[in-house]
């Protein structure tokens, strides 16, 4: 079957009711039919659901989509993006190791690499997103990890992901990508080598702005090391997102071929207004790495940024004149989203530390929706004037 169909006709078995559409199995455990049942799932020697906190049929469907969607053979589906991300460190490495990462990485990635990792001695280094020579020169033994998000938040930066697999395989690292911001319609990086694939599924695979979740895939002998991790340290998806979610799903790729031509649109104007400094969208000729951005993505997503002219200053009275597009703080909703992370997400960094990673002062970071492009180019047109 295509990918598309996958999405729509996988389903956990239907019950004696027969319904048509996947029901909600709202259960925390399940029955044994006698003792020696019982003794045998507990011993892993039948297959079979126990407790929700280890599996549930909600979230298998869940992640049987998302990894036939990545091309990867299993996965294990996390309360949110974060726990995704932390279940990863947490069950694949010990005191002493360290990760390798681009510099350009989720808020709270870079919290958990800086303050929280560093607490049982696990360190990173960081390296630029743009220069993968340097990358190789900051590998040492204890490197366990190399890790890295393309396209980069909010710069939508792009980083080759053949040559960093490449580097992974010479020095045997697992080669971890948060695919949240390409999603597996616009870019696989397991075809370059990627040992693991993150998800923050709250974004564009629930698309509604409704449902937290996360996901991680990989090989099954992997996934089993996150899973012997994640079982009892508890980060588990709930079945009621795991429902929205794998219903979410079955329209992603209509979604997303949308997102990426609404979003080429509005980039493509923004670059012919005369209060726009610069525009940076994967698939614009002008975008620095649009060669990489072609050769490996299909689409150039549903991101783009812009430096509105006249700094931090321009960036809010944008923001307050904005009157359709939603002031939020998420993403990959089929609502249009304004952010300015120089005063807002980001506002705790240094100015230096901020255009480290890209962030200059009148940096707008728009998720472009789904609602017609006129009314989404209305909204930004009349905020710049
Ligand atoms: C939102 C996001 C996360 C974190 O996901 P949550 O579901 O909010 O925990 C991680 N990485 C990227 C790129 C994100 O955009």
């Amino acid at each position: 079957m295509n990918s598309e169909t996958k999405l729509i006709r996988t389903q956990v078995p239907r019950s004696a009711n027969r319904e048509h559409s996947v029901p909600l199995y709202f259960t925390s455990s399940y029955l044994f039919d006698d003792a020696d049942h019982m003794a045998d799932l507990f011993n892993d020697e039948a297959d079979g659901f126990i407790y929700s906190r280890y599996s549930n049929p909600n979230v298998d469907e869940f992640v049987q989509k998302v990894a036939d969607l990545e091309g990867t053979e299993t996965g294990w589906a996390t309360a949110t993006g974060m726990a995704a991300i932390f279940t990863t460190f947490g069950a694949l490495l010990s005191s002493g190791d360290e990760i390798l990462s681009s510099r350009s990485v989720f808020g709270s990635t870079h919290k958990l690499f800086t303050e929280i990792l560093p607490k049982w001695g696990i360190q990173t280094k960081y390296v630029p997103f743009d220069n993968l020579d340097i990358w190789e020169e900051a590998i040492s033994p204890n490197t366990k990890i190399l890790y890295l998000e393309t396209p980069t938040n909010p710069g939508l930066d792009i980083i080759d992901l053949r040559k960093a697999g490449e580097i992974a395989k010479k020095h045997n690292l697992i080669f971890v990508v948060d695919n949240c911001f390409a999603t597996p319609i616009n870019q696989q990086p397991a075809k370059f080598g990627a040992d693991l694939i993150i998800h923050s599924a709250t974004k564009y695979f629930d698309g509604q702005g409704r449902a937290m979740g996360g996901i991680i895939l990989g090989s099954a002998q992997l996934i089993d090391q996150i899973q012997a991790f994640a079982r009892h340290t508890g980060p588990a998806l709930s079945p009621f997102n795991a429902w929205t979610l794998s219903k979410s799903l079955e329209l992603l790729p209509l979604r997303i071929e949308k997102h990426n031509q609404n979003a080429l649109e509005i980039a493509q104007r923004l670059e012919n207004h005369p209060s726009v400094e610069w525009v940076k969208y994967p698939f614009l000729p002008s975008h620095p790495q649009y060669e990489i951005a072609k050769s490996q993505m299909n689409g150039g997503g549903g991101l783009v940024t812009f430096e509105i002219k006249g700094g931090i200053a321009n960036g809010k009275k944008f923001l307050n004149a904005l009157q359709m597009l939603s002031l939020s703080a998420n993403l990959g909703d089929s609502r249009s989203i304004a952010t300015h992370p120089a005063s807002t997400t980001h506002s705790k960094l240094t100015e230096e530390d901020r255009l480290l990673v890209g962030i200059t002062p009148g940096l707008i970071r728009i998720s472009v929706g789904l609602e017609h492009v006129n009314d989404i180019w209305a909204d930004i047109e009349q905020a710049l004037g």
